[in-house]
């Protein structure tokens, strides 16, 4: 099967090394009948694990009635779901716009904060917000960047967490600055902890729209619904993915306060946004996430596991929150440990050259989580 993968399949990606056909909570089942402890999710993004029964009811029933509007007409779900997602913000003015993915979102940012009259940015070195040209000129990674220069003009990349760096780059002609609550791909790396409070004081100060990419930290993954909560700030837009759609691909753009009025008509669009199968899916999986209060688990379980891998010998810090950690190794490659915990059972991915970045379902049990801390440890003592 992975031989026609690299017939078939553009060589931008890396051919992986198996296939997976079925899954069921936290577990995935390869094309040998091999099975894996999910720890990675999909990336951060089966929020609910595999096949739930509350996303395959929801998702069942919807595309057997209606599966496709497009945006020339509305659809009870998506205005339900932008109902859910605006109470979330806590702001009553919020307005959302739907697309499919984390790079989509971030490029529906980038449009809207055109719309001050202001064209300059400011994103963090090292942060990711997609692939799409737009979305590639905020990543701060110039290996994904300078196979494809010239990007956008404009864009200003400065140290993450440094708040200093922020005061020099940020002026009155910043059209936004563009976040990670946690930063994510570039291997789990977390800012001080006043440093979105500061960003918030500084873009009011120069005018600029703070734009919290939560494409990541969204959708509970931390503790709360987008992982900037904790800092007290109230952001201009939030941009989500991943887990937004249960596992359904489904991104969205929320502009708050004077931000939501930005776009006029015209201005943007795209056909499959607001989906009625993905706003199911999502919208039930909101609902199981309230209703079994599994917020307040994930921060519980975030916790523990955080105290627990400190202790390891070979890891060096853990980092992160709720459900999304990254675990540095003091000098282990963080390739060859997600090799031996795959073969071992155990799904992750290694973040950075160091660090192994663990993302799995917001559902996972006590049960399952001390199951990974022991094959970890198991497979860290056997590589030392
Ligand atoms: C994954 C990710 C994106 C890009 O999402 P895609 O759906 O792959 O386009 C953007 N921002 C952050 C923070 C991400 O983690």
């Amino acid at each position: 099967m992975l031989k026609r993968w690299g017939a078939v399949i553009q060589n931008n990606y890396r051919t992986p090394s198996i296939t997976l056909v079925k899954g069921k909570g936290v577990v995935v089942t390869d094309a040998d009948g091999k099975t894996y402890l999910d720890f990675l999710g999909g990336i951060a993004t089966s929020v609910l694990g595999h096949a739930h029964p509350v996303v395959v009811k929801a998702v069942t029933k919807q595309i057997s009635t209606l599966s496709h509007v497009s945006n020339l007409y509305a659809h009870p779900n998506a205005i339900a779901l932008a109902q859910r997602l605006v109470e979330m913000t806590g702001q009553k003015s919020a307005k959302v716009f739907f697309c499919q993915s984390g790079a989509e979102a971030n490029e529906a940012a980038l449009k809207l904060s055109r719309r001050t009259g202001k064209v300059r940015v400011v994103a963090a070195q090292d942060a990711f917000h997609g692939r799409t040209m737009g979305a590639l000129s905020l990543t701060g990674q110039p290996s994904k960047r300078e196979p494809f220069l010239p990007l956008l003009k404009g864009v200003n990349h400065i140290p993450y967490g440094q708040i200093e760096a922020m005061r020099k780059a940020v002026t009155k002609k910043t059209a936004m600055v563009i976040i990670e609550p946690i930063m994510g791909e570039a291997g789990v790396i977390v800012p001080p902890v006043d440093y979105l409070c500061q960003l918030r004081a500084l873009c009011d100060e120069k005018g600029a729209l703070l734009v919290i990419d939560a494409v990541q930290t969204g959708m509970g993954r931390t503790g709360d619904w987008f992982g900037y909560e904790y800092s007290g700030i109230t952001p201009d837009v939030i941009t989500l993915a991943k887990g937004l759609g249960g596992g359904l691909p489904l991104g969205a753009m929320i502009a708050l306060g004077k931000a939501a009025d930005l776009f006029q008509p015209g201005d943007h669009g795209s056909t499959f946004g607001g989906n009625p199968v993905t706003t199911a899916a999502s919208l039930a999986a909101i609902d199981f996430i309230t209703s079994k209060k599994i917020l307040r688990k994930v921060r519980k379980q975030g916790e523990s596991l955080i105290q627990e891998l400190a202790l390891i010998p070979g890891v060096k810090q853990v980092r992160g929150a709720g459900l999304l950690l990254g675990i540095e190794l003091e000098s282990l490659k963080a390739g060859d440990i997600a090799d031996a915990l795959q073969e071992a059972g155990v799904l992750v991915n290694a973040a950075n050259l160091t660090t192994i970045r663990i993302a799995p379902a917001l559902i996972v049990s006590d049960l399952q989580i001390n199951r990974f801390i022991s094959t970890f440890k198991k497979v860290i003592a056997d590589a030392k």
